[in-house]
């Protein structure tokens, strides 16, 4: 089985990418533009493995695209890359709409082709699988239901439009031209190799350096939360077993409001630091203005894919913290790069040099 797997080197792709070629046995091809997101260091493990290629490029590139394509046969297309950090989509817009909008129009279009003209038993086993968000749904109250499947698209910010926007072209596409698609929503990821600009290890890298640790407003918006790892698996099960024309949800039931995440991050800083003794993690928080138009609480119902392809979580909220805490602990190598200045002068960024 042959995947190429687009924006491999970010976070969940290169979970991915580890799971398909340790586990799965697939040879995947990692196609990765490498922004700022972007990174080879979370793919050493694999790096060397005679079923994996990386590619640096653009899914919006159709030439080589196609290249990749019909020069290794492939079967399955995976397509994470994006754009996907909220607080840089509401700064700088523009990018979310060329990467996630028409850079998936790009890709669709080569791959349209591209399967158009595979023979029949081929054709017949393509499949196109694009990786979407919980928040393409929006916002819901505490106590609404939670979202299934079929739950009206309701995006709030630029990043989770131009989810949603790229989730109806590949609708579109299956619809009016008959390409063989699968569609993945999950809740927030976290676990090893996650960007240090994101809620959880920014938490943790400040705990560590004795920096203040932002909590956008009073810390009570409510998310999902789910560990690297089992997304990785679920989207294996997605891509190969999946029904086509469907779409599954992804998530841990692990409902946590943000400030419960921070704190259950600063107990386990406080029960590894023994030099911290006397004093709690929890004195660093530090409460900023509210992001615009800040969804209070995303919540996943998965009992689909939990009884069409039989995949559950391994990892509780309370295992899957405590191995990413220890994993930051002894991975200093992969984050202190990321952490040089990286970022300085956005939003959460500034409060890391502060
Ligand atoms: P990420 O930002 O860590 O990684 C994105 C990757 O895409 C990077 O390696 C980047 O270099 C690459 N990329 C960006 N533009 C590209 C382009 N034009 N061509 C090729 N590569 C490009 O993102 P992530 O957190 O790993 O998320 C991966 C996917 O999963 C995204 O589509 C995101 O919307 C979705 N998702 C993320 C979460 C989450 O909690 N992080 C949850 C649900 C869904």
């Amino acid at each position: 089985m042959n995947i190429l797997v687009t924006g491999g080197a970010g976070f969940i792709g290169s979970a991915l990418c580890r799971h398909l070629v340790n586990e799965v046995g697939a040879f995947v091809v990692n196609l990765d533009k490498l922004t700022y997101a972007g990174n080879l260091a979370s793919l050493s493990a694999i790096a060397e493995r005679t079923n994996y290629r990386f590619v640096h490029g653009d899914i919006g590139d159709q030439a080589l695209v196609a290249s990749l394509l019909y020069e290794h046969q492939i079967d399955i297309i995976m397509h994470l890359a994006a754009e996907s950090h909220v607080d840089r989509s509401i700064d700088k817009p523009e990018t979310f709409i060329e990467t996630n909008v028409v850079g998936t129009f790009r890709l669709l279009d080569t791959c349209l082709t591209y399967w158009r003209g595979l023979a029949s038993e081929k054709r017949a086993n393509f499949r196109f699988h694009h990786v979407s968000t919980d928040e393409v749904f929006g916002d819901l109250s505490i106590g609404d239901d939670r979202f299934t499947e079929t739950t009206p698209y309701a995006p709030s910010s630029p990043y989770s439009a131009s989810k949603a926007a790229s989730d109806h072209l590949v609708r579109a596409w299956a619809r009016t031209y008959g390409l063989p698609v699968v569609l993945s929503n999950c809740s927030n990821n976290y676990g090893p190799f996650h960007f240090p600009e994101k809620l959880i290890p920014l938490t943790i890298l400040n705990g560590l350096d004795q920096k203040p640790m932002p909590v956008y407003g009073t810390g009570a918006n409510v998310r999902d939360w789910l560990f690297v790892e089992d997304h990785a698996r679920a989207l294996a099960a997605v891509a190969i077993r999946g029904q086509l024309g469907e779409s599954y949800n992804i998530g841990g039931d692990a409902e946590q409001t943000t400030l419960e995440v921070v704190h259950a991050v600063c107990d386990l800083l406080d029960q590894r630091r023994p030099r911290m003794r006397g004093r709690s993690h929890r004195d660093l928080i530090h409460f900023v203005s509210d992001r615009p138009g800040h969804d209070r609480r995303y919540a996943i119902d998965a009992s689909k894919i939990r009884a069409h392809l039989g995949w559950k979580p391994r990892e509780s909220f309370k295992t899957g913290l405590s191995t990413t805490v220890d994993w930051y602990f002894t991975n200093t190598a992969w984050w202190k790069p990321l952490r040089n200045g990286t970022y300085a002068g956005e939003r959460l960024g500034t409060l890391i040099a502060a």
